[in-house]
């Protein structure tokens, strides 16, 4: 147990608060809580109390917190080769580079290794607009791509306003979004078309969540994602998937392109790439893509891309999925935990709708079900910075569940190890936290 002053906080989150430049929200309104603890789907903070990773931090977490294989490759690369700057290979990388030509969709079969969901979207973008010649970059409202100038750009969500003016080219689409939208998603292709026709031959790429994340687990009709690539192919554009968030089983399959059966163009991925256990971001690209960089430089690089140690926690989280046959797992037990989810929604007005797959589910909260009318991002604030949605989360968290929100969704995706056990009693602590929406 830690001794707490009389701002509530312990030595170590006075030291944090003090020295450490927080994230977007948790830089003012939210004080950093110690962790000093995690194992299997659970995390312990310093005052022993122990949470359920419902969202599995930031949606990343995708192994839970006790993936030894992972760990000790880290150990055993960062024993042997620590680092070498990308222009030396190591088998880590090598391997790995083959590893995901081997899970991801078609013919995807040459990655950019990178740190981070944004900087594998970054990659994407450039390689994207020298492949083609072109300059602009379509991708949706309702999405999230990333912080750096270029992914900031083509996110669509709130985040980027404060960024704004964007990069130029970057255009916004409307949504395959059939619960807020008056577009219905097959419509909102069609929009997309015309977009494409009236921008002349101007396009580089459509950049899109197969499956929505951060902004609400949109998951769009079947037919949504091929036609998309049909569209975009049309009009001499590529299609780039970002898997950052939907990737490695979350959906129950290895990709959310494979929820569709779509091969994209370009794919970019992270978080799951480890299950978080080092940062590394990746994007593939087909045999033609990679070709045409035999002969044009891509002018783009960092000095830890394709870091050893990295490459090996990659490496051995995607071993780890297919030995565990994680992938299969997340689409059994996901189906358990959409019955419990829908469950709420039966009980509690404040539910809008649910949605989802595998184990990446959303429960969308408003104020009216029959008018739909979503509860507000910051009019709603119950107390200090906080909405009637974050007010959900925080009671779920003094119940012992871990849940994040974003403007009016609760995102759930724990580590795909969930057992229905602990999947029930985090739907206990939801259902109470949901008293305070109804
Ligand atoms: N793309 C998607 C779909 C994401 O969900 C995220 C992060 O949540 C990113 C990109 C950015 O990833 P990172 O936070 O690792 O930079």
């Amino acid at each position: 147990m830690s001794e707490h002053g009389v701002d509530g906080l312990n030595s170590i989150e006075r030291l944090d608060k003090e020295h450490v430049f927080g994230t977007w929200a948790f830089q003012s309104e939210v004080t950093p809580t110690e962790i000093v603890d995690a194992d299997g789907v659970r995390f312990t903070d310093a005052d022993g109390q122990s949470f359920i990773d419902f969202s599995g931090q930031l949606m990343c977490s995708n192994l839970g917190h006790s993936a030894t294989k992972v760990s000790d490759a880290i150990a055993e690369q960062a024993e042997d080769v620590p680092y070498v700057a990308p222009n030396y290979t190591t088998e880590a990388r090598a391997r790995l580079g083959e590893k995901l030509a081997e899970v991801t969709p078609g013919d995807l079969s040459k990655t950019f290794f990178s740190t981070s969901g944004t900087e594998a979207v970054e990659a994407a973008i450039k390689i994207a607009k020298f492949y083609t010649g072109k300059d602009k970059i379509v991708s949706r409202y309702r999405s999230y791509h990333g912080a750096t100038y270029g992914s900031i750009s083509v996110t669509g969500d709130p985040r980027r306003l404060a960024s704004e003016p964007s990069m130029p080219g970057a255009i916004k689409a409307p949504d395959p979004y059939a619960y807020g939208s008056t577009l219905d998603p097959m419509e909102s292709l069609e929009y997309i078309d015309e977009m494409l026709m009236l921008e002349g031959d101007t396009v580089a790429a459509i950049l899109v969540e197969p499956i929505v994340g951060s902004n609400g687990i949109l998951v769009p009709p079947d037919e949504y994602l091929p036609r998309l690539k049909e569209i975009a192919h049309d009009h001499g554009a590529l299609l780039i998937c970002d898997e950052v968030m939907a990737g490695f089983g979350r959906t129950g399959e290895w990709f959310g392109s494979d929820v569709y059966d779509v091969t994209p163009d370009i794919m970019t991925m992270a978080k799951g790439l480890t299950g978080a256990y080092q940062p590394l971001g990746a994007t593939i690209v087909t045999p033609e893509i990679a070709a045409h960089f035999e002969d044009n430089m891509l002018t783009h690089g960092h000095t830890y891309a394709g870091h050893p140690v990295a490459c090996a926690a990659g490496l051995a989280a995607i071993e780890t999925y297919q030995e565990e046959n994680l992938i299969e797992r997340a689409s059994e037990i996901g189906e358990y935990l959409g019955e419990r989810i829908d469950g709420l929604a039966a009980d509690h007005p404040s539910v809008g709708e649910t949605r989802g797959v595998g184990l990446f589910r959303g429960i969308e909260l408003t104020k009216s079900t029959e008018e739909r009318v979503p509860f507000g991002a910051r009019e709603d604030k119950v107390s200090k910075g906080s909405t009637v949605v974050d007010e959900v989360s925080s009671t779920a968290y003094e119940h012992g569940t871990y849940v994040a929100n974003m403007i009016n969704t609760l995102i759930i995706a724990p580590p795909l190890t969930i057992t229905e056990d602990e999947i029930d009693e985090a739907i206990e602590a939801l259902d109470v936290a949901l008293e305070v929406s109804d």
